[in-house]
């Protein structure tokens, strides 16, 4: 069976963590968050860590180089092997065209879902974004709340607020967004990789989401999947 690269594609804030816990399960692949990798480093204090906090504080986005080097070394792990699910990457052009020649040379075959969210919308799920530090479970303020307040429902631990999600750094994500990782998009259909795009704040929540990209999967990509239940867990 070949691999599939599944590539979840959206603005910060747009569902792309949440989509992806939901789908490893269904899919049995990898969730691959290069954000995720990014703070592991920086709460390590190694030289990676030490040299790109700074930029993640600021909202800014780390050298190609860096993230090209992290993405290419976590899909040869054996995890990778039938695929993966890709969030957060690739964020620029070059990131892209780096990414589509590894894929190329690997025979994976690849598809871009496009989580569609309002600016205003991505700025408010932000501002009440909640993860849990022990687990990663998403939660928000409303409507994807924690049974008791502020605390995470598989583990019991305090949940915690991203540093970068303060006003003022999402507004330079925002930017950052804007300005080199929508491009990206006009570079898949040049490429003419397979894409579905979806309106990601539709009623019914992510679990709506989920069920909708995995029906899109299974009709277009079916033979890759090996397919289960979407999960309903945010959780790692
Ligand atoms: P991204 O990974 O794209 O930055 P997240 O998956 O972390 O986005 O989601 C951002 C915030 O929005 C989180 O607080 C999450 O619980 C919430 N969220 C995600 N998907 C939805 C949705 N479909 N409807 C409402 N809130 C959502
Ligand atoms: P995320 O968790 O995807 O919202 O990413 C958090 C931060 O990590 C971003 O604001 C960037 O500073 C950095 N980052 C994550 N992925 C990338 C990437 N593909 N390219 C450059 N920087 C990234």
């Amino acid at each position: 069976m070949s691999r599939l690269c599944l590539i979840l594609f959206g603005a910060p804030g747009s569902g792309k963590g949440t989509q992806a816990k939901l789908l490893k399960q269904m899919l049995s692949l990898p969730h691959i968050s290069t954000g995720d990798m990014l703070r592991e480093r920086v709460a390590r204090k190694d030289a990676l860590g030490l040299e790109v906090e700074g930029i993640l504080q600021a909202g800014g986005l780390v050298p190609d180089e860096t993230v090209n080097r992290l993405v290419s070394d976590r899909i040869e792990q054996p995890d990778s092997v039938k695929g993966f699910i890709l969030d957060g990457y690739p964020r620029t052009v070059r990131q892209a065209e780096i990414l589509v020649a590894l894929l190329r040379a690997l025979a994976v075959t690849t598809v871009v879902v496009h989580l569609e969210v309002d600016y205003n919308v991505v700025i408010a799920r932000l501002a009440g974004r909640r993860q849990c530090p022990a687990c990663g479970a998403l939660y928000s303020l409303s409507p994807n709340a924690p049974t008791v307040s502020e605390v995470c429902d598989y583990d019991g631990a305090t949940l915690v607020v991203r540093d970068d999600d303060r006003e003022e750094v999402v507004t330079e994500r925002l930017k950052a967004y804007d300005r080199q990782t929508a491009p990206v998009l006009e570079y898949f259909r040049r490429m003419q990789t397979p894409h579905f795009a979806l309106d990601g704040a539709q009623p019914g929540g992510p679990q709506v989401i989920a069920r909708k990209i995995q029906d899109y999967l299974k009709t277009n990509f079916g033979d890759y999947l090996i397919t289960g239940n979407p999960g309903n867990r945010t959780s790692r």
